[in-house]
């Protein structure tokens, strides 16, 4: 039996930098091994990050990566860094776009690190 029992869209998406499965695209997160060949090295004209294609959807969208490609354009070589670095990002824009649930993130992160260190 598999029963949806909670549904609900992430306020941040991003990828691990130790997830061991290479770069993924900063628009819609598909896997580099799984770009087309003809692309297999094109980086997003604002940021420089690398991207699956030409056209990629998520890079324009500004519920996706266009809301922190100017944040990331800042950064000095963009081509070397990791998809970890991009959820950061992400959770900070949410005070923008969601006050309110920013304000539960926040308390979700200051009780994680009081669990981890109680002193
Ligand atoms: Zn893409
Ligand atoms: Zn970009």
């Amino acid at each position: 039996m598999n029963d949806i029992i909670l549904s609900e869209l992430p306020l941040a998406i991003g990828c691990s930098n130790r997830n061991g499965l290479g770069n993924f695209c900063v628009g819609c997160y598909l896997q580099s091994i799984y770009y087309p060949e003809s692309s297999k090295l094109v980086f997003c004209r604002g940021c420089n990050w690398q991207i699956c294609k030409e056209g990629c959807p998520g890079v324009s969208d500004p519920e996706r990566h266009a809301q922190e490609c100017a944040i990331l354009k800042g950064g000095k070589d963009a081509r070397f860094h990791m998809m970890g670095e991009v959820l950061p990002i992400r959770c900070m824009l949410v005070q923008n776009r969601n006050p309110e649930a920013w304000e539960m993130m926040k308390e979700m992160g200051e009780r994680a690190l009081k669990e981890r260190d109680p002193k």
